[in-house]
């Protein structure tokens, strides 16, 4: 039987090499030649580091890597869509199908017994083959390379869904607190949606740096100096029409609530954490909106990759092309991820 090396994480931050079979899909799935598998900030605090997940984010030993994005090598029977040769980014939780949450696509956010997280409970992109259930499966536009799919796969889905769940345009200005990957790409997707003017604020001195080369970000402030002052400033004293945090920060979460303006929306999409805030001061009064936004949804993940090739836009560009590995260097990965300073970190493989 063939065999291939994938990545397990045993929680003591460091990463594994171990052989696993060359999987063969089964009725309805599908087998994926790996491309490019990115990390995300929850491989980092959930896994990486330590087990801390729970529930959804409980980690089985498996496979890691939660944003894949390869071709299509075989098709097990009764797949209806995608034949041998396609190229798709995978939705990244396999559900039950049936309840509410699957029903509209949002498998984030399934409760069945059966629902399963590629790279947490079920096999993921750190190996050269991923089984994959065909209804996961994403056409990847032409004109975006692996590395932009999967960018898309979780962190830019994150940041695609509560944009266009706060209905973010032309009229709006975007404060993003935490410019890592998934601020990057608000930032991004928001100039993209029209944005007039993205502000962006973060305490590491190496994601402020990335930034500013970017571009994506219109004004650039240390979160470590007075930062509300500055929103203010930009904003003629009102603060920004749309906020969303991607840090999980306690502090950077009360920034963007207080530097959002009166009638605004708010978004928190960091994960883990907690934080306080004066209800009526912060948010009542101000008579703001706040959004909870969990990843996003299957038909919303083929939105955004629509909407990226349209524009010519490249995910891809939010980050360093010093930082796409091979899967043989998945410690240095795993390491550079956890330092933050890069914008995302992927595996990448020849061929
Ligand atoms: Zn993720
Ligand atoms: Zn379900």
């Amino acid at each position: 039987m063939a065999t291939m090396q994938g990545v397990v994480l045993p929680g003591n931050s460091t990463v594994e090499f171990k052989e696993f079979p060359v999987p063969e899909p089964g009725h309805g799935q599908v087998l994926v030649k790996m491309k490019a598998s990115s990390i995300c900030g929850s491989d980092i605090r959930a896994i990486y580091r330590e087990h801390l997940g729970k529930g959804p984010e409980a980690y089985q030993g498996v496979i890691a890597g939660h944003e894949p994005c390869g071709q299509i090598v075989t098709v097990g029977p009764g797949c209806k869509q995608f034949a041998a040769g396609d190229r798709v980014v995978l939705y990244h939780i396999s559900g039950c199908g049936v309840c509410e949450d699957c029903k509209h696509g949002y498998m984030i956010s399934c409760k069945g017994a059966q629902r399963a997280a590629y790279g947490w409970q079920r096999d993921g992109g750190h190996a050269a083959f991923l089984l994959a259930e065909e209804n996961t499966c994403v056409a990847l536009p032409d004109n975006l390379s692996y590395v932009d799919g999967a960018f898309c796969a979780c962190g830019f889905g994150t940041s695609w869904e509560a944009l266009t769940r706060m209905q973010v345009g032309g009229a709006d200005r975007l404060l993003v607190t935490g410019l890592g990957p998934v601020g990057l790409a608000a930032a991004m997707l928001g100039k993209a949606l029209g944005v007039h003017t993205v502000i962006g604020t973060d305490i590491s001195e190496g994601r402020l740096a990335l930034a500013k080369t970017l571009g994506v970000v219109d004004h650039v402030l240390d979160a470590g100096d007075d930062p509300l002052t500055k929103i203010k400033d930009l904003t003629g004293g009102v603060g920004c029409e749309v906020s969303i945090d991607c840090s999980a920060a306690p502090s950077a979460r009360l920034l963007a609530l207080k530097g959002t303006r009166q009638w605004g929306r708010c978004a928190f999409v960091g994960e883990g954490n907690k934080v306080e805030f004066d209800v009526s001061g912060d948010l009542i009064h101000p008579q703001i909106t706040l959004y909870g936004s969990w990843v996003t949804s299957l038909k919303h993940l083929q939105d955004l990759l629509e909407r990226l090739s349209l524009w010519g836009l490249h995910p891809e560009s939010t980050s360093r092309a010093d930082v796409f590995l091979p899967l043989e260097k998945a410690a240095e990965a795993y390491d550079l991820a956890d330092k933050g300073q890069t914008g995302k970190v992927c595996i990448v493989f020849d061929d």
